[in-house]
């Protein structure tokens, strides 16, 4: 495995593949690798020859008050665990390499970033599509990977490649989870233990509805009151959006009909979750 930390190395590393005939799977993350990441690299290896993985924690898509300074930054074991994915590169930029002194330049995604995610955390879509734009012109791969997990960030990438005739195929890889259901995330790591039985609310929110909706419910507002209640039931939890939503627009629903998403968003102490569901309602 090699660890490649500049702009220059990673596209030569790339150009080199695509020469020899090789598809580039690329798999984006910001570290603190779990199996979430995991399945994705997986994914990332069956359908392509080359996979390359990213570690940066983009400053640009932390909000002033969010945490950037707290995000966990295990490099040796991230390091370690691609080692025994077997991935074949890892890009680990620096700061500078990716945004140096005069970065002045901007890529933004409109109507699709002004709810849900983007309303509760402004800039944050900027600076992933910003960060994407310029990650997939270094690596230039043909198909790169994203999680469920984030369903709005999917959805926006997609769109941005689309507008953008960005070269590559977006692929998503269903969301990950503990045996209790909750979504792994880098962050869960700062659940404590009470905590931590408490981010069982946003599964079991989600798990509700579903239930509700696969049994013939079709009210919004019985949907969304049963997710609001599951999560105000627990203590140590606080609802800062749920949804129902469309999954292609994201616009919120007002008859349940076909496909829906749910969507989540909860602070477990001072730790923000998100999770969602996508369900085919019969
Ligand atoms: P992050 O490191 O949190 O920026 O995530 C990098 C990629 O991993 C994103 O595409 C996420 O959606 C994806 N991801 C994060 N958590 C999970 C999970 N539990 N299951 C599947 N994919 C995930």
């Amino acid at each position: 495995m090699r660890t490649i930390r500049t702009g220059r190395a990673i596209r030569a590393w790339a150009l080199e593949r695509r020469e020899s005939g090789q598809k580039i799977g690329y798999v984006p993350t910001m570290g603190a690798l779990h199996a979430g990441h995991a399945s994705l690299i997986r994914a990332a290896k069956r359908a392509t020859d080359a996979v390359a993985v990213s570690i940066f924690v983009n400053p640009l898509q932390f909000g002033p008050r969010e945490d950037l300074n707290q995000y966990p930054r295990p490099v040796v074991e991230d390091l370690r665990f691609c080692r025994q994915e077997d991935v074949e590169v890892v890009f680990l930029p620096h700061v500078r390499e990716i945004y140096p002194g005069n970065f002045q330049t901007r890529v933004r995604v409109t109507k699709l970033t002004e709810r849900y995610e983007g309303q509760s955390r402004p800039g944050h879509f900027e600076g992933v599509t910003t960060v994407l734009t310029k990650l997939f012109h270094l690596v230039g791969p043909d198909r790169a990977f994203f999680g469920q997990k984030d369903y709005q960030q999917a959805v926006v990438v997609k769109q941005m490649v689309r507008d953008l005739d960005v070269p590559v195929e977006i692929v998503v890889g269903p969301t990950v989870r503990e045996r209790d259901g909750l979504a792994l995330s880098s962050r869960n790591r700062f659940l404590s233990s009470p905590e931590r039985k408490a981010a069982g609310a946003l599964f079991a929110a989600l798990t509700a509805a579903r239930g509700m909706l696969r049994t013939g419910e079709r009210s919004v507002k019985k949907v969304l009151d049963t997710m609001i209640r599951r999560v105000r039931d627990e203590p140590l939890a606080r609802l800062e959006y749920a949804a129902v939503a469309d999954p292609a627009t994201l616009d919120e629903v007002r008859v349940v009909k076909g496909r829906v998403v749910l969507l989540l968003a909860v602070w477990i102490g001072k730790t923000r979750l998100i999770d969602n569901m996508v369900i085919a309602c019969p």
